[in-house]
C-alpha cells in the first residue's frame, strides 16, 4: 500500500494538491478537517465537540480524533492506498497511526511537507476566508493561533518520522502545478525505491 501523509500548516495547499494526488495514484483521501466539517454540518454529538475547538484555533483532542480517523480507514477495506491530510497532528496520533498500520500488516511509506512562509499562509487563508464560509479562515486572531499550535503541536511529527528516514520537505510556495510536480517526483522516488 501507498500510505502517504501530506503535511504542511493550515493554508499551506494540503487540501487542492490531495485532490489532485488521488486522481493520479487512485488512492483514498482522507481528510480530518473535512470529516470534522461534514460532522458539524450534521449536528452530530462529535461535530458539537469539534467545533468547540475548531472555532477556537485548537486541536481537537485525540481520542476523539484518533477513534474518528481508525473508522474511516476501517471503512474503506479496498483501498490501495491512502493520503492522509491533516493527520496526524501530535506525536500521541502519530503513534496511534503506527500501530492501527502495523496491526493492518501496512505503515506509513512517507510524509512530504509543504514549506510556505507565515506571512503568504494568513493572505492565503483570509483569502479563502472570503469564499470558503469557513468561521475559522475568516479571523486574523484565529488563523494566528493555528499557525502557532502548528509549530508546536504539529511540527513534532516531522522530526518523528524523518528519524524513521521517511520525512520530505516541499517548497510550498509556487503555481499548483509547480507544487504538484515537486510532490510527485519526490513520491515517485519513495514509491519506485521501496
Ligand atoms: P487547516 O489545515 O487549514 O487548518 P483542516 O481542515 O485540516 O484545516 O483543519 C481544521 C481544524 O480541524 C483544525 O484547526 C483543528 O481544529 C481540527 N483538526 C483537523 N485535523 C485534526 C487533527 N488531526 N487533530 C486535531 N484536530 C484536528
Amino acid at each position: 500500500m501507498l500510505n502517504l501523509i501530506l503535511f504542511g500548516p493550515p493554508g499551506s495547499g494540503k487540501g487542492t494538491q490531495a485532490d489532485n494526488l488521488i486522481a493520479r495514484y487512485q488512492i483514498l483521501h482522507i481528510s480530518t478537517g473535512d470529516l470534522f466539517r461534514y460532522e458539524m454540518g450534521n449536528d452530530t454529538p462529535l461535530g458539537l465537540k469539534a467545533k468547540e475547538y475548531m472555532s477556537r484555533g485548537e486541536l481537537v483532542p485525540d481520542e476523539v480524533t484518533i477513534g474518528m480517523l481508525q473508522n474511516k480507514v476501517n471503512a474503506h477495506p479496498e483501498a490501495r492506498g491512502i493520503i492522509f491530510d491533516g493527520f496526524p497532528r501530535t506525536i500521541a496520533q502519530a503513534k496511534a497511526l503506527d500501530e492501527f498500520l502495523d496491526s493492518k500488516g501496512t505503515s506509513v511509506t512517507a510524509l512530504v511537507a509543504l514549506d510556505v512562509p507565515d506571512e503568504e499562509l494568513v493572505v492565503r487563508l483570509l483569502g479563502r476566508g472570503k469564499t470558503s464560509g469557513r468561521a475559522d479562515d475568516n479571523d486574523e486572531a484565529v488563523i494566528r493561533t493555528r499557525i502557532d499550535v502548528y509549530k508546536k503541536e504539529t511540527t513534532p511529527v516531522f522530526d518523528y518520522y524523518q528519524d524513521q528516514g521517511k520525512s520530505q520537505m516541499i517548497p510550498g510556495v509556487g503555481t499548483i502545478d509547480e507544487i504538484f510536480g515537486r510532490l510527485t517526483n519526490a513520491i515517485d522516488d519513495i514509491y519506485t525505491s521501496s
